[in-house]
């Protein structure tokens, strides 16, 4: 039986996805790899149009590879950053701050509470240079409010960071007129390729107007950009895993771009929704707050998330915990990968099993 996954990353990939990684062994100092390298870039871009203002650039490493390297290359402003702290993912953005020696102010906001936009205008008022924050918070499913953060932003003259880690590819997101100055991502959640490679969408400008000392050799975008505009690398880069994106890229656009996967996902967790609100299961967040990507529910009283989870991965499903405070009290699903509204039925069917057998 094929594990369904829907833990927030890694997901299921397709067969065409794996595949993908069988293709013959190339090195990573020749033609081949560059041609793969720039499909792959400019795939990317293609994925939000963007034009030749901005840049992908690859490092091999995780998710938070690209989020310290996006921070510790564009963070340091002439006026402090500000950080959007409402879950696990806004505080990692702070602790990469500290590590690297980035003065910033830190907003925190409930987690799962609306963004405090009156707040959120006092802090910019003091002068702040960037603002941080992250789209989709995968620790509650919240989908920040990045179109009403980005138009205080512009009145203020702020421009963005983003943590779009588990959003890229199934949200909305308008480089251009939310004034981004780079997000990062990776390749193997919401795009459905293979972890090992991450990225950073950038504007050109930003990082060739860098004047601030480097705070670490590999992160430093600065070491990417003119060596991959080139066709070259500066570190050994994860060949298999970009094959795997690049089928995972073409796969993207074939399937109908990010809008069709948000509706893909949509249909799926309201499945879920539907499915377990009927078992007396409701969602932690208030109706509209979500991403289109995962859901955090309650756990039902008297079944701790171990007894669900195990009973779940008996039946070849894998969900996952809450983070941080709420891993006694949530569990959450996501519907990334190569999923179908199958797997989301058999989901809501297994854990009425589960519930029912409780009970009793
Ligand atoms: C998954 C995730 C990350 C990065 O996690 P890695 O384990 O390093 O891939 C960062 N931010 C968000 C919002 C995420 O969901």
């Amino acid at each position: 039986m094929k594990t369904r996954l829907l833990n927030p990353g890694p997901v299921n990939i397709s067969t065409t996805v794996r595949q993908a990684l069988l293709k013959e062994d190339i090195c990573h100092r020749e033609p081949e790899f560059s041609a793969l390298q720039a499909d792959i870039r400019r795939k990317l871009l293609a994925v939000y149009d963007l034009d030749a203002d901005w840049a992908a650039i690859l490092l091999t490493g995780s998710g938070t590879a690209a989020m310290e390297a996006m921070l510790s290359t564009l963070g340091h402003a002439d006026k402090p950053l500000l950080i959007l702290e409402n879950g696990v993912y806004g505080e990692r953005l702070a602790r990469i701050a500290d590590i690297h020696g980035i003065g910033h102010s830190l907003m925190q906001q409930p987690w799962g509470e609306p963004i405090d936009m009156g707040r959120l205008r006092e802090m910019l008022a003091r002068g702040v240079g960037l603002l941080a924050l992250v789209q989709h918070e995968t620790t509650t499913g919240r989908l920040n409010e990045l179109e009403q953060v980005a138009a205080l932003g512009d009145e203020y003259q702020v421009p963005l960071l983003v943590d779009a880690v588990s959003s890229f590819g199934a949200e909305e997101i308008r480089f251009d007129e939310w004034n981004i100055t780079a997000a990062a991502a990776t390749a193997n959640k919401c795009l459905h390729g293979v972890p090992g490679i991450s990225f950073v969408i950038t504007r050109r400008k930003a990082i060739e107007n860098l004047s601030a000392n480097p705070s670490s050799l590999y992160l430093d975008l600065r070491n990417y950009l003119i060596p991959q505009d080139n066709g070259s690398t500066p570190f050994t880069q994860s060949v298999q895993v970009m094959y795997a994106l690049d089928a995972a890229l073409d796969e993207h656009a074939r399937t109908g771009g990010w809008t069709a996967r948000r509706s893909q996902y949509r249909e799926k967790m309201q499945l879920v929704d539907t499915g377990l609100l009927k078992l007396g299961i409701s969602p932690y967040l208030k109706q509209g707050a979500s991403s289109s990507v995962l859901h955090a529910y309650h756990l039902p009283d008297g079944l701790s998330y171990i007894k669900l989870h195990d009973e779940l991965r008996k039946r070849g499903f894998v969900i996952y915990a809450g983070q941080g405070k709420l891993a006694e009290t949530v569990f959450r699903v996501s519907m990334m990968g190569d999923t179908s509204t199958a797997d989301a039925e058999e989901l809501v069917d297994a854990i009425a099993d589960i519930t029912s057998a409780n009970h009793v």
